[in-house]
């Protein structure tokens, strides 16, 4: 399977690293949202949100947010995340990415 995300998470597609562990991988989005615009991605291939099957997964992500929002200093101004999952949610990497998107204003979610 050739999968932008895994090839990022092997660091054979460079990409601007913002946070690491040893299951997650979070870089910059290439085409940014706003003035913060983070991918965090699991490193082994899971498909969307409702494929993860691992609490230690799940939590990494979550501790990833917490330490990219504070290092990127929007922790108390706000921020959003947001993950595209399928057809209708619009994903168009099929490799599971959460959105942090911050440093703005946001508008409504539609
Ligand atoms: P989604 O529509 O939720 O699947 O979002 C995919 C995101 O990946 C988009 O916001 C793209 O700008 C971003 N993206 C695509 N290729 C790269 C890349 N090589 N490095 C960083 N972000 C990327
Ligand atoms: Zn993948």
């Amino acid at each position: 399977m050739d999968c932008l995300f895994c090839r990022i998470a092997a660091k054979e597609i460079s990409a601007a690293v913002r946070y690491e562990d040893d299951r997650v991988l979070a870089f910059d989005d290439i085409h940014p949202q706003s003035p913060t615009h983070v991918l965090v991605i699991p490193k082994r291939h899971v498909a969307a949100l409702h494929e993860v099957d691992d609490d230690a997964l799940a939590g990494a992500l979550v501790w990833a947010v917490r330490a990219i929002v504070a290092d990127a200093g929007i922790a108390q101004t706000g921020y959003r995340v947001v993950t595209n999952a399928g057809e209708h949610g619009g994903q168009e990497v099929a490799h599971l990415h959460l959105h942090i998107l911050g440093g703005r204003q946001l508008g409504a979610m539609g």
